[in-house]
C-alpha cells in the first residue's frame, strides 16, 4: 500500500503558494484514486502554523512540520535535510511536491539520499488498479508519456499550472514537529538578501491569467511608412502595468536585438514562446503583431483560449491556431484597450 506525502514549503509571508495548493489537489486525488489510502502533509518554513491552517480542511491524515529560522530561506543543505527527514518521518513511498525553484534544487538529491527515484515536470498523476503512474511531456511538449516505477520512494515534482488548485476550508491544524539535524555544510551558506528586478521589470508571470504575446510587427513600418517602436513600447508596457499579464514574444522580435535594430527594451530571449522557446500555461492568450507560424504557435499548446490581432487575414492564426482573430491594427486596438482598462 502506498504512503503519500505532500511536501510543501511556505512563502515569505508564511502562506502556501498556488503551486502548493495544486500539488495538494493532486495528492488528494491520488489518495482517493488508490482507494482512500490517506496522505500526510510535510511543511517546511520559518513559521508553518498559518500554512497548515490554510489547508486544515484538506483531509490529510497528519501534518508534519519542520520549522525555524534555519528554514526561512532556500538553501540546499537545510532544505534537503528537512525534506529527507520529513520523507522518513512519514515513511513515504510516493512524495508529491510542487516544482518550485526551491524544491527543484533539492528533490533529486533527496531521492538519491533515500535510494528512491525522482520525476520532474510531472503534469498528471493517475491511480489505476491501485498502481500509481504519472504523465509528462517530452521533446518540447510534442510527446506525452505515461510512466510508472517499482522503486520507492518515488518523488514527483509537479509542474505549476498543470493541476487545479485545491480549494477548501481553513481551520486549525495540529502539526507534529519534526526535528532536523542540520549538517555542518548548512552553516557555510548564509542568505544575506535577495536581488530581484522590480515588479514592473519582471514581465514573465507564470501565474497570470493572460499571456500577452508581442511579434515582430510592432517594429515594422506601418501604414505611414515609418516604424513606431517607442510608441509600441509605451502601449505594451501600459497594458502590462494595467493587467499584470505575462509577456511572451515571437522569436523574430527577440532576435532583432542581436541585429542592432530598434527593439522593445524589456524583451529578452526568456520571453520567447515556441519550439525553441517556452510552452507556458495560462488560461488565455492574446497575440499581437505576430504571424502565428507553426514554430511559434506550438508554444501555445497549453493556452486554453487563444486570440490574435494581426493585419494579415491569411496569417497562421487564421488557419485554426486561434479561437478568435481580429484582423486589425494592433497599435489602434491596444491603445483603445488600454484606455478602456485604464478607465476601469
Ligand atoms: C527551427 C526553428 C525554430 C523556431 N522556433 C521559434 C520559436 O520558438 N518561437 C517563435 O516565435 N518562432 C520560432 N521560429 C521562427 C518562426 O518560424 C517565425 O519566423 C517567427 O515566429 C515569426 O515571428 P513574427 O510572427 O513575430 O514575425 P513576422 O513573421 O514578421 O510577422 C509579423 C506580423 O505582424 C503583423 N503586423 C505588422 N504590423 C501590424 C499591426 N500594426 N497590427 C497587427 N499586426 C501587424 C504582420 O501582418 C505579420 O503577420 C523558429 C523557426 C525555426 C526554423
Amino acid at each position: 500500500m502506498e504512503n503519500i506525502l505532500l511536501l510543501v514549503h511556505t512563502e515569505a509571508d508564511g502562506s502556501l503558494a498556488k503551486s502548493a495548493l495544486e500539488s495538494l489537489q493532486a495528492a488528494q486525488a491520488l489518495a482517493a484514486g488508490l482507494g482512500g489510502v490517506g496522505f500526510s502533509v510535510g511543511i517546511v518554513g520559518e513559521k508553518i502554523q498559518d500554512a497548515a491552517n490554510q489547508i486544515a480542511g484538506c483531509g490529510a491524515a497528519k501534518f508534519l512540520g519542520v520549522e525555524g529560522a534555519d528554514f526561512a530561506q532556500p538553501r540546499y543543505a537545510s532544505d534537503a535535510a528537512a525534506a529527507e527527514t520529513l520523507c522518513k518521518a512519514a515513511q513515504a513511498t510516493v512524495v508529491i511536491a510542487p516544482a518550485t525553484s526551491r524544491w527543484n534544487r533539492v528533490v533529486a538529491g533527496v531521492a538519491a539520499r533515500l535510494n528512491g527515484r525522482v520525476e520532474t515536470h510531472v503534469t498528471g498523476l493517475r491511480a489505476e488498479n491501485c498502481a500509481v503512474s504519472v504523465t509528462r511531456w517530452y521533446y518540447r511538449q510534442r510527446m506525452e508519456a505515461v510512466l510508472s516505477r517499482a522503486q520507492r520512494p518515488w518523488l514527483l515534482l509537479v509542474d505549476p499550472g498543470s493541476q487545479p488548485a485545491w480549494e477548501g476550508a481553513t481551520g486549525t491544524a495540529t502539526v507534529e514537529a519534526v526535528a532536523v539535524t542540520l549538517p555542518e555544510s548548512s552553516k557555510r551558506t548564509t542568505v544575506t538578501g535577495l536581488r530581484a528586478p522590480s515588479a514592473d521589470a519582471q514581465t514573465i508571470r507564470p501565474d497570470a491569467d493572460l499571456l500577452f504575446v508581442t511579434g515582430a510587427g510592432w517594429t515594422k513600418k506601418q501604414a505611414d511608412g515609418q516604424t513606431h517602436v517607442p510608441e509600441a513600447e509605451q502601449i505594451i508596457s501600459n497594458f502590462l502595468k494595467l493587467t499584470r499579464a505575462s509577456l511572451g514574444s515571437s522569436k523574430s522580435l527577440v532576435d532583432l536585438g542581436g541585429e542592432g535594430q530598434a527593439v522593445i527594451s524589456f524583451l529578452t530571449h526568456l520571453n520567447q514562446i515556441g519550439q525553441t522557446g517556452s510552452t507556458p500555461r495560462h488560461p488565455k492568450g492574446l497575440s499581437t503583431c505576430c504571424h502565428g507560424e507553426e514554430p511559434h504557435a506550438v508554444g501555445w499548446r497549453f493556452i486554453k483560449e487563444r486570440r490574435a490581432i494581426s493585419l494579415d487575414a491569411n496569417c497562421g492564426w487564421a488557419r485554426g491556431k486561434a479561437d478568435v482573430l481580429y484582423v486589425a491594427d494592433a497599435f489602434a486596438v491596444m491603445a483603445k484597450v488600454n484606455e478602456l482598462v485604464g478607465a476601469k
